[in-house]
């Protein structure tokens, strides 16, 4: 088949259906599959035969799903998780056991840093955390012999900062080791990580790529390119036998191209069974379809309301990285070409209670923990996830008092306009 455009990918990729089958990706609700034999069967558990017995390791509708994703975000291979938090713990813990280290930004979504901070400390994985800003100097400085991978956010939630890709792929391969992204925000329309060097993309497809806050969902999407082999000692789990599969090696006997995702379907999948529901599959594989024609909207109408705040008296301060004048400006030209994301983030002059007053004062906007979905949301940190903290508590967390979190949807872009310069006139 020739290669087609993003736009037809995400309508067909990962599903053609034959002559008299159904037009849409079928909903395979069933967790078992029926075999005429114990032998056929046999061969499926010892890795021999490819096919489907059981769906907490692997299910038709999910499969399909998944390798649409493969292929918008243009990798070798992809699977779907039950969550993003499944998503970018199988994607560390697929190459880190007791004893190893991990360096990631420090700029990253909060479930990610308690991940990575907490919990997987518990596991024996320790984590150096630095600025996505940080020289190459200083980035270099915070691996260790024992370190197994680089982390970060091509944009993080909720800082909005912007990840040089580039950079931190060259510190993770000048290590021998590969780099992950978590591609959240920008979604495979608005960023080709593995292009700048990526070696694994990491989605929560809770978000833009479902698109309508309908169904939880994590995607892990391997690049293919990283050469485990190179670094052999680093990685065996990858290039040394697995004796809960009579001693496959991943990377012989599924290449570079299939080893990564294959270890970690059928093994933490069968271990630890973070599995989507068929259903929740099939709808990301719904919202999928409109993902450029969302996104395009979502990264006009947020430019268009970043813009009327920059220029707003009782706006203190706007983030935006799609702004022309955001110091991330230039490495989302090269990275994000098309656009970055709908999430903007802004001061209210006046601190906490303006805040409060202005999040009263939205009529359209709706108040809620989610962002990147089709209905504009908005947060205040200050009075409902960080309440307990107090200004100065919030300062040394990054998140000002101040701050608005501004999900921007696709509804018409001059109700949101009116929305939120109404609720600005109220403070
Ligand atoms: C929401 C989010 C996650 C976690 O995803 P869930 O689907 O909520 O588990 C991970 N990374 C980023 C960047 C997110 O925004």
């Amino acid at each position: 088949m020739s290669e087609n455009h993003f736009a037809t990918d995400c309508l067909h990729a990962g599903y053609i259906p034959k002559s008299g089958e159904p037009r849409n990706i079928p909903i395979i609700q069933s967790t078992t599959f029926r075999y005429e034999s114990g032998e056929a069967m046999g061969a499926l558990f010892d890795l021999e035969a490819e096919g489907y017995f059981y769906s907490r390791i692997q299910n038709p509708t999910s499969d399909c799903v998944a390798a649409r994703i493969a292929k918008l975000q243009g990798g070798t291979a992809a699977m779907l998780l039950s969550s993003g938090q499944a998503a970018n713990f199988f994607a560390v813990f697929n190459i880190c056991s007791a004893g190893d280290h991990v360096v990631s930004s420090a700029s990253i979504y909060g479930g990610t840093y308690n991940l990575l901070a907490v919990t997987m400390k518990r596991m024996g994985v320790e984590c150096t955390f630095v600025d996505p800003d940080c020289t190459e100097e200083e980035l270099n400085a915070a691996f260790r012999p024992n370190t197994k991978l680089v982390f970060g956010e091509t944009i993080a939630n909720p800082a909005l900062t912007v990840l040089d890709i580039e950079k931190f792929a060259k510190a993770a391969h000048g290590h021998g080791v590969p780099l992950i992204v978590d591609n959240t925000f920008a979604t495979p329309w608005g960023c080709k990580a593995f292009d700048f060097g990526a070696d694994i993309v990491t989605h929560s497809t809770t978000k833009y790529m479902d698109g309508h806050a309908a169904a939880l969902g994590g995607a892990i999407v391997d690049g293919g390119k990283f050469d485990w082999n190179a670094h052999k000692d680093k990685f065996p789990g990858l290039t040394t036998p697995d004796e809960s599969y009579h001693g496959v090696v991943y990377t012989e006997r599924f290449g570079l191209e299939g080893a990564y995702i294959t270890k970690a379907v059928v093994q933490l999948m069968r271990d630890f069974g973070a599995t989507p529901a068929p259903i929740n599959s099939w709808l990301l594989g719904m919202g999928l379809e409109t993902l450029p024609l969302r996104m395009e909207q979502h990264c006009a109408n947020a430019l268009a309301i970043a813009q009327m705040l920059q220029k707003h008296p009782k706006a203190a301060w706007v983030n935006y990285p799609g702004l022309p004048d955001s110091k991330y400006a230039a490495l989302v030209k090269k990275q994000m070409p098309h656009g970055t994301c709908g999430v903007v983030s802004f001061g209210v002059k006046g601190g906490r209670s303006a805040a409060e007053k202005f999040m009263a004062g939205l009529k359209v906007a709706s108040i809620a923990t989610h962002v990147a979905d089709a209905k504009t949301c908005v947060l205040h940190p200050a009075s409902t996830t960080h309440r307990q903290m107090n200004d100065q508590e919030l300062i040394a967390a990054g998140v000002s008092a101040d701050l608005i979190r501004l999900s921007v949807g696709i509804e018409d872009v001059r109700d949101l306009l009116a929305d939120v310069e109404n609720a600005l006139a109220e403070v």
